[in-house]
């Protein structure tokens, strides 16, 4: 039996590593005192971002929110693709007069309810 060498497979391509999870948090200037909520790391230092209005290294305060999966914005690109397609394609699949019978209902829906609650 001859031994085939076995190549060794191909690195693999770096896949962009799954985001780290995010948290949105409230943090105070340590020179100023002005507060500002942000969505940062969760492994961001308690520390350490700066101020927006003075440069100044800001104090985390609160965790406001936690374990916030940031979105893949080519996903989020190619999702808007396909739900871009469904108004235009509707509206081009109906009748003038279909289209203007459900224009009306929803112009008179609208119009019906009180001020404020709109
Ligand atoms: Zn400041």
């Amino acid at each position: 039996m001859i031994a085939v060498a076995r190549q060794a497979k191909p690195a693999r391509t770096a896949k962009p590593a799954t985001p780290a999870t995010l948290i949105f948090v409230r943090r105070r200037c340590l020179v100023c005192d002005a507060e500002q909520q942000r969505l940062e790391p969760a492994a961001t230092d308690e520390i350490g971002p700066t101020c927006d209005s003075c440069g100044a290294p800001t104090e985390r305060t609160a965790i406001l929110r936690a374990g916030i999966v940031p979105k893949n914005p080519s996903a989020v690109a190619l999702g808007r693709l396909g739900g871009l397609k469904g108004g235009r394609a509707r509206a081009e699949s109906l009748t003038p007069q279909r289209r203007r019978e459900i224009a009306r209902r929803a112009a008179q829906a609208r119009w019906k309810r009180p001020k404020s609650s709109k």
